[in-house]
């Protein structure tokens, strides 16, 4: 399944790409844009970013990449707790929108809980959505007691971005199938556990070699088997971005899923929401 929808019908794609740690450095941007463009080429049109990616670097970068080919694209960003309040939610939207050189977010996100009432930051997301400078809001690293804090502005919540990869399972105890009840989708950051020690455990390598793929793609395939999880790996090397598109046709067996919760334990009691 390469789509799934939000609560309102809209369409998005369930695997996409990240942008953390891209627009940083001014000389490797146009390669950035590159490969955020064959990502589109091949398929990948959901891009996440946030203002607080290389300080709005990232957003720029994609502004670059999605330039004559905005309609091709399920735009998500992401906007600092500090300003997500009344006064400076439409300012940090305004100032995004021109980094990317749009007029709409098809999806802004909080980034994090801050010190701005949940209550305050859902009506300035409300409020954008009115003036069309957004089409949907959510929230990301926002557990269940948050989540159900939202009270009537829960049902608008469109999604909740959060860390969710082999070695964090915590949501699955009960953030995640909070959100399945509400048809809010999950966004699976950090899926490839950064790239770090993840892709060499040697249960995962077992079976990717099983399956005749990746470590990286085993990796994908896992968060992408719940109903409802999107996931946004980042890769800025064309070879990676190619490996992970492997990721939408694979199909777990229930040996290998056996055999990886062996590995990786899902949870078993309440885990504070672990975040990066
Ligand atoms: P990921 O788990 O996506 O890992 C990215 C790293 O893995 C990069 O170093 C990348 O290298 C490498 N990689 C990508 N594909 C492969 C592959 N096939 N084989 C081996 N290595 C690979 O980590 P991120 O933390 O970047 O998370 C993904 C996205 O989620 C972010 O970019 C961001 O958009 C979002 N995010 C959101 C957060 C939030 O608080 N809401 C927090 C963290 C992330 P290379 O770039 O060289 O290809």
């Amino acid at each position: 399944m390469h789509s799934i929808t939000l609560a309102d019908g809209t369409p998005i794609p369930t695997l996409g790409q990240g942008t953390w740690r891209l627009g940083e450095r001014g000389a490797d941007r146009g390669a950035e844009a590159a490969v955020l463009r064959l990502g589109l080429d091949l398929g990948l049109t959901l891009i996440d970013t946030a203002e607080m990616y290389g300080d709005g670097g990232a957003e720029e970068v994609v502004g670059e990449a999605i330039a004559g080919r905005r309609e091709e694209v399920f735009l998500v960003s992401k906007a600092y707790p500090q300003n997500a309040s009344r006064t400076q939610l439409p300012l940090a939207c305004e100032r995004s929108l021109r980094r990317m050189g749009t007029d709409v977010i098809d999806l802004y996100l909080l980034h994090w809980r801050g010190a701005v009432p949940l209550a305050e930051t859902a009506e300035a997301m409300e409020r954008l959505k009115e003036q069309g400078k957004i089409r949907h809001w959510g929230v990301s690293n926002l557990d269940v007691a948050d989540l159900e804090e939202l009270g009537p502005h829960l049902k608008n919540c469109a999604a909740n971005q959060v860390l969710y990869n082999l070695e964090a399972r915590g949501v699955e105890f009960d953030l995640l199938p909070f959100c399945q009840n509400e048809l809010m989708p999950v966004m699976a950051y950090s899926p490839l556990g950064q790239g770090g020690a993840l892709l060499r455990h040697p249960v995962i390598r077992r079976v990717a070699e099983r399956q005749g793929a990746t470590p990286a793609q085993v990796a994908l395939a896992w968060t992408l088997r719940n109903p409802g999880v999107i996931s946004i790996p980042k890769a800025s090397n064309e070879a990676h971005l190619r490996e992970n598109l492997g990721a939408r046709l694979m199909v777990l067996t229930p040996e290998d899923l056996l055999e990886l919760d062996s590995a990786f334990p899902p949870p078993r009691h309440k885990r504070s929401l672990e975040m990066i």
